[in-house]
């Protein structure tokens, strides 16, 4: 009989990507025996409309940049293509389809935004279609994710990873700063931030 393949879908607003990110889908690929992990750049983040994003081709091509070396991570460009808000429960069940029923997804994301997922209307369906993976920096209230058993609820799987101690946002301001971000992130991705100039004005 074929094996069922199981696909990890990274989500992120990746402005910019970082070692943490890198880290926390080789690590979701080891525990959780994926396949390979698509890297998923979101298109126009849900709830981010308050501060500015770097334009997604920009966060698509840093993210392309910084998963080529690795035969196991490759990037899907669904939300960066789809116009308007980008909604998790849109991307898998677009990737259901896609793949069939033989596929198992998982989706992997930061914590907050696992619980910020939660709390959306549509959430009841994506438990028809996959598994959260929340990761978290060590010492997260994982009380936080608590579930309700039963028929049809959502399975949410947590993962430490202790490298997500890096985050976009300090690197942002890092470089508004003039500061070194040297280890932060991929020393590739780092040099299109300063050929592009991104993140100069960063608050
Ligand atoms: P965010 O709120 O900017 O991030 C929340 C926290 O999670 C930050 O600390 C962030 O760190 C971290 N994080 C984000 N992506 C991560 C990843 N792939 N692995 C590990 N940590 C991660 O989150 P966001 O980027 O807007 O959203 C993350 C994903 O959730 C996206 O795919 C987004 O589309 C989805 N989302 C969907 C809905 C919805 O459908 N209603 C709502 C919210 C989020 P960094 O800043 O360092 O990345």
């Amino acid at each position: 009989m074929r094996k069922r393949l199981r696909l990890g879908i990274m989500g992120g607003t990746f402005d910019p990507v970082h070692y943490g990110h890198l880290v926390a889908a080789e690590e979701a690929l080891v525990q959780f025996n994926l396949d390979r992990v698509v890297f998923m750049p979101t298109g126009e983040p849900a709830r981010k409309s308050d501060r500015r994003v770097t334009p997604a081709e920009h966060r698509y091509l840093m993210t392309v940049i910084a998963t080529a070396s690795n035969p196991d991570f490759t990037v899907s460009r669904l939300e960066v293509d789809r116009p308007g808000v980008t909604y998790t429960v849109d991307t898998m069940m677009q990737l259901r389809t896609i793949h069939g029923p033989e596929t198992e997804l998982f989706f992997i994301t930061g914590a907050d935004a696992v619980l910020d997922i939660l709390t959306w209307k549509d959430s009841d369906s994506l438990a028809d279609v996959c598994t959260l993976i929340a990761a978290t920096r060590p010492g997260y209230d994982l009380c936080r994710f608590e579930q309700k058993p039963g028929p049809g609820a959502l399975r949410v799987e947590t993962m430490e990873v202790p490298a997500l101690a890096i985050s976009s946002t300090d690197i942002r301001s890092r470089v508004a700063a003039h500061k070194p971000v040297r280890y932060l992130l991929p020393e590739a991705v780092a040099a299109y931030v300063r050929k592009n100039r991104l993140y100069e004005g960063a608050v």
